[in-house]
């Protein structure tokens, strides 16, 4: 049985970043920090020390707090080579299709373009889960913010192949509002309203709605149920005037 562990940290307004430790081999990964001093507190009140970054892409959100974890705990830095540059303190580009392997973790790189035109996602086979950066939320997909429909509607085909009960780790805690949208254009899904009622009782209970299985998105995530790029792109469209 793996001993590998996943933790979230809620950090700025709604922000997740995750953190993956592999126990027998010390190493600690942290996904998508955001300049939030809480990271490094509560990875050390865990007793843990980052030894990776991985980045998704750069909006600040994600990658403001890299220069602090790098002062602090000397860890290595990973972003896609078209984001070298722009991604602070970045060693080490990667490409779609490459494998990092750190300790017993493994993550493949895979392209999660759409949000912006070069954004990455890391799946972790041996844990069915899937840092999908702003790609995709619980009910909802990332605004096209230099990135085409045509990319996010092709990345979101990608992941609908991916296995049921693949977790999605998000970095945004949107649900309860994508929720509503998501009625708004489908409404008689029963599935869909159970999780609407679901999520709210959630939020009342102060839990966070991430991670969330893609088996549960394929029923409930309008934008994972378009059939077209035109509907995917309109639907985006109706999404950016809610
Ligand atoms: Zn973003």
């Amino acid at each position: 049985m793996s001993n590998i562990e996943i933790r979230i940290i809620p950090t700025l307004f709604d922000n997740y970043v995750f953190v993956v430790h592999d126990p027998k081999a010390n190493v600690t990964v942290c996904i998508d920090p955001g300049d939030d001093p809480m990271i490094a507190d509560t990875v050390k009140k865990w007793g843990w020390s980052i030894t990776h970054i991985l980045v998704t892409h750069a909006h600040y959100d994600h990658v403001d707090g890299i220069p602090d974890l790098v002062d602090e705990f000397n860890c290595e830095v990973y972003g896609s080579h078209h984001d070298y540059g722009v991604i602070p303190r970045c060693d080490f580009r990667v490409h779609v299709d490459d494998v990092l392997q750190f300790g017993s973790l493994k993550f493949k790189v895979l392209d999660a373009s759409g949000h912006t035109a070069h954004q990455i996602a890391y799946y972790m086979e041996s844990e069915a889960a899937l840092f999908a950066g702003d790609a995709l939320f619980s009910m909802g997909c990332g605004r096209l913010n230099g990135g085409t429909a045509a990319q996010s509607y092709r990345t979101l085909t990608k992941i609908s192949t991916f296995p049921k009960v693949t977790k999605i780790y998000f970095t945004h805690e949107y649900t309860q509002a994508n929720a509503k949208f998501a009625l708004s254009v489908d409404g008689d899904n029963e599935d869909l309203q159970a999780r609407a009622v679901e999520v709210d009782q959630m939020r009342k209970n102060g839990e966070i709605t991430v991670p969330v299985t893609l088996g549960l998105e394929l029923k409930t995530n309008p934008f994972l149920r378009c059939n077209s790029e035109q509907n995917f792109a309109k639907l985006r469209r109706l999404k950016d005037k809610f």
